[in-house]
């Protein structure tokens, strides 16, 4: 059951090492959390060892509140690797309530449907039984 999901999913995956690893599990737990400076307070995301405010190396994992809006986003029409074929599709920046972006996707959103500031929610998606990927959906 599990090998064949992970047969189905044919994307690239994260690398899982390093703080980017610690992001990762907290998604397989069905946990959004970003780094926060132990210092300044400041949260960060991509994951990095250092804060690029005020230079500390302090840190924890805060839950995110899950919610965002719509920063930006892209409509790719001509896909550039065949894992990605089915076209349109959209990959979107969503700016979080803590401050943070990230680059994911919409799953119940059509391309022609997006707009600055659609308010969204994080969606886990099980993609193999190993990664969980942070999606996002619709807020109402
Ligand atoms: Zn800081």
């Amino acid at each position: 059951m599990a090998e064949a999901k992970t047969a189905q999913y044919q994307r690239p995956l994260p690398r899982r090492r390093g703080p980017a690893g610690e992001f990762y599990e907290f998604c397989h737990k069905h946990e959004l959390r970003f780094q926060r400076c132990g210092d300044c307070g400041t949260w960060r995301h991509i994951p990095r060892d250092m804060c690029a405010k005020c230079g500390s190396f302090k840190w924890r994992w805060d839950k995110s509140s899950g919610r965002g809006k719509v920063f930006s986003w892209t409509t790719v029409m001509q896909p550039m690797l065949p894992q990605f074929a089915e076209v349109p599709y959209s990959p979107v920046i969503i700016e979080m309530e803590e401050g943070v972006r990230m680059l994911s996707w919409l799953r119940d959103v059509k391309p022609e449907e997006l707009k600055l500031d659609l308010p969204v929610e994080v969606a886990f998606e099980d993609v193999t039984p190993e990664v969980t990927l942070p999606m996002f959906r619709r807020r109402s």
